[in-house]
């Protein structure tokens, strides 16, 4: 029987993989990590994702995942609150991902856990454990190109550093922040603050590049920046769980996979489009590539339609972030933008509508 093998087992490829050995394929999916780990993202789940998840067989109930119905954005002592058009949840990655490879185990894909592709060539994956030929390749490596099918990222927006941290919050911040997503934006950047299981707060934010060196470029000098904004304070007494920040800089945001070169390769997840962070939107896609992707197959279809259709299903929402983030770079559409929102708080949720994409 003809092999898909997906490379990463991150939403994207867990997904596909479950989604693909449900319809009777022969997958094997190799993932570099030995063990589930902690992955650098927001963590929030919009009702897209959730949607997927659910049809994948996830339940972020039993996952403990925390509901959040309220969005909060501040920028200095001004902060406007708005519903979110859904209830969101918050979970973090480490026990999602491990929960989406558990469950394509048991849907009868085979997963290699610490096995690491270091190239893919026409017909021949090179891997840590020796090479493999595949029938049809799963690109979905996440934020980690792969030689021999590195993303074309020229005209991306790549200026970002992006810092992750779970928390213990005092008992008061905690129950200020139960059910709420906060956006809090500074100079050059933005940090997103919510609660996933077990009552855990993640932070997670981004600054440019050239913000971070004029500050010292360190995480310590990030934070102590941070805790001067006046919706950040409270922060000052939390505890930070993790030894040290996640990081991660040159994220390409904008980027929308567009010509394939080998018909077998199938991009999903970041490896097709990166959608801004500030949408909570990435994980939503992941999980709809993983989905199209695996209809394709299964329909005997190839790469290149698969990856036109995929575009054709993300252009408008990514168009709108991408000119979204742009605006909030920029110091007078910036303002105009939260002027508006001022008055208008209901247009929160508008901007929320139209970066979503469809459910699969
Ligand atoms: C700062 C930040 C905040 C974000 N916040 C949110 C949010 O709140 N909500 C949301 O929906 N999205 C968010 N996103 C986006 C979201 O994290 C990604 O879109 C999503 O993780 C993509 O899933 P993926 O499966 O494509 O990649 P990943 O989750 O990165 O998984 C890729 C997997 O591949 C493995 N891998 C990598 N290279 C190899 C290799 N060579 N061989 C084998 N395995 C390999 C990795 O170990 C990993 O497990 C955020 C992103 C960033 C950067």
């Amino acid at each position: 029987m003809s092999e898909v093998v997906v490379v990463g087992g991150g939403l994207a490829g867990g997904g596909a993989a479950i989604r693909l050995a449900r319809a009777g394929l022969a997958v094997h999916l190799l993932e570099r990590e030995r063990e589930p780990v902690d992955k650098i993202c927001g963590e929030f789940l919009s009702i897209e994702a959730q949607r997927a998840l659910d049809r994948l067989g996830a339940d972020l109930d039993q996952l403990g995942a925390s509901r959040i119905s309220t969005l909060r954005l501040a920028w200095g002592s001004r902060r406007i609150e708005a519903s979110l058009p859904f209830v969101a949840r918050g979970l973090g990655r480490k026990r999602l991902d491990a929960a989406l490879l558990d469950l394509a185990e048991r849907t009868g894909a085979k997963i290699d856990r610490g096995v690491a592709v270091r190239a893919v060539e026409p017909g021949r994956l090179v891997t840590t454990r020796g090479d493999l030929a595949p029938t049809v390749t799963f690109a979905a490596s996440g934020k980690h190109d792969v030689r021999g099918i590195s993303r074309d990222v020229a005209g991306c927006d790549t200026d970002y550093v992006g810092f992750k941290v779970h928390l213990r919050l005092p008992v008061r911040a905690r129950a200020d922040l139960d059910g709420k997503v906060d956006v809090i934006l500074f100079e050059d950047g933005y940090a997103g603050l919510q609660l996933i299981e077990d009552g855990i707060a993640n932070l997670c934010l981004l600054i440019t590049k050239r913000r971070l060196s004029a500050i010292g470029g360190t995480w310590r000098a990030v934070f102590e920046m941070l805790l001067r904004e006046p919706y950040a304070a409270m922060l000052a007494d939390a505890e930070e769980i993790f030894a040290r920040p996640l990081t991660i800089a040159g994220v390409p945001y904008g980027y929308l996979h567009r010509d394939s070169t080998d018909d077998r390769v199938f991009r999903l997840g970041d490896q097709a489009a990166v959608i801004p962070s500030f949408c909570g939107e990435g994980m939503a896609i992941a999980l709809r590539s993983a989905a199209l992707a695996a209809s394709v197959v299964v329909e005997g279809g190839d790469a290149a339609a698969y990856h036109a259709m995929l575009r054709r299903d993300l252009r408008r929402s990514m168009a709108i972030a991408t000119t979204l983030q742009r605006c909030g770079r920029t110091a007078l559409p910036r303002h105009l933008l939260l002027g508006l929102l001022r008055i208008h708080p209901d247009a929160i949720g508008h901007l929320i509508r139209a970066t979503r994409v469809a459910a699969c």
